[in-house]
């Protein structure tokens, strides 16, 4: 049932923008058994952008489908572009606010891994809280399972100086109730740390395989800086990361406000005319009866070819079983994908919700197996090939990019 009032500014006015049904409703939790992958839970991502405010939901989330626990893996450490990353994203934050000394607080920490880098900046407290929280965690980590919910706030014995939060607000319906949350376990003087995926990226590179149920939320640039101001943040720093995928945002604690900015008409319309554009894209790549790069004469070439209706024995397999990948592997069911690739160990042997595909470990693959790879987000694409190519130089690697 789509929800026709707005989580943000109760506004009752929305445009529908993409319908994506029968998704798996996690794409971080791989099941053990193939049956189990197959009969997945089942999700509709019905993106509504509201007519007020400009707030991009699915207005048909049921939030009692994502209840996360310890089988939640997101972990990126094994990629160095990744390592690269995290390293880059505190030395961004230190330009506003030094760690030496400092209460850490990270919300939605996972197993720990951004925290671990953050603590060799000489924090004072280093503190993470998280339903998917191991049990235990290496000094000096205070690792805590449990939900950042108003209990939890009521508990918080000292503000934290430093609040991050990576990867979470596109994961909730309300994100003003749970930026009032970061304001108030804050001190005065605290810095937030925000990051989370720009909608900008994804429509300009009509990555339509990059809604996945669990992001139930969407933030392109304009709204994201009328939400914060409107939650009571003035933004002291704020960059594109990963390549554009990512806002990193750090904002210092400012008077909220009553109410959120309204977006302009042309706000509106652009949204709406690039998503129309996603989905046409979308419609022509599932329609190609071939999975494109996949013919001989592609492969010479290296120009794929949407058109072409001749097919090859062997399997393609995709490099990268977390969002993306679970998504193309849902989305593109015309293409006879063959299986997954992926380095993190908690993925290997296990399989994809929804369809069942199987992921491999990298040591696992040879040419006789895999001759054609794809690799989702470009980010990761020279990584990629160099493991490839050590493997079998024969192996081709595409980037999904360059076939849409
Ligand atoms: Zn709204």
């Amino acid at each position: 049932m789509c929800k026709t009032i707005c989580p943000v500014c109760g506004g009752g006015q929305t445009d529908t923008l993409l319908s994506l049904s029968n998704i798996p409703v996690f794409v971080n939790v791989l099941p053990d058994q193939l049956e189990e992958a197959k009969e997945f839970v089942l999700g509709t991502q019905h993106l509504a952008q509201c007519n007020h405010c400009g707030f991009v939901f699915n207005c048909e989330f049921e939030p009692e489908k994502v209840m996360y626990d310890t089988g939640y893996h997101a972990e990126r450490g094994h990629s160095a572009y990744y390592s690269r990353h995290i390293s880059r994203v505190i030395d961004f934050i230190e330009s506003v606010k030094p760690v030496k000394g400092q209460r850490l607080l990270e919300v939605a920490c996972g197993g720990g891994e951004f925290l671990a880098e953050a603590a060799k900046r000489g924090p004072k407290d280093v503190t993470g809280v998280d339903p998917s929280a191991p049990e235990t965690a290496a000094e000096p980590l205070n690792l805590q399972k449990a939900l950042f919910d108003d209990a939890y706030l009521e508990k918080m014995t000292c503000p934290a100086d430093i609040l991050m939060n990576r990867h979470m607000i596109e994961h909730i319906l309300n994100p003003l109730e749970m930026l009032a949350r970061f304001r108030r376990a804050l001190a005065p003087t605290g810095i937030l740390y925000l990051e989370t995926p720009r909608l900008d990226w994804i429509l300009e590179n009509r990555a339509f395989f990059d809604f996945p149920y669990e992001h139930c939320a969407y933030y392109h640039d304009a709204f994201i800086e009328r939400l914060l101001k409107a939650a009571g943040f003035e933004i002291a720093a704020m960059e594109n990361s990963y390549d554009g995928q990512y806002f990193s945002i750090c904002a210092r604690k400012s008077t909220p406000q009553p109410a959120l900015t309204p977006a302009s008409e042309a706000e509106l319309c652009a949204v709406r005319q690039a998503f129309s554009k996603l989905e046409r894209t979308y419609t022509e790549i599932n329609r190609a009866q071939a999975v494109p790069g996949f013919c001989a004469e592609t492969r010479r070439s290296g120009k794929p070819d949407l058109h072409s209706d001749s097919t090859h024995p062997d399997g393609v397999f995709f490099w990268g079983a977390a969002a993306k990948g679970v998504m193309c592997a849902n989305l593109l069911n015309q293409w006879p994908i063959a299986g997954f690739i992926d380095k993190n160990v908690h993925k290997q042997g296990k399989f994809i919700p929804g369809t069942g595909h199987p992921v491999l470990a990298p040591e696992q693959i040879t040419y006789e197996l895999v001759k054609t790879v794809i690799v989702e987000n470009d980010v990761y694409l020279t990584e990629i090939q160099a493991e490839a190519g050590k493997i079998d130089p024969r192996i081709v690697v595409l980037s999904l990019s360059s076939l849409l």
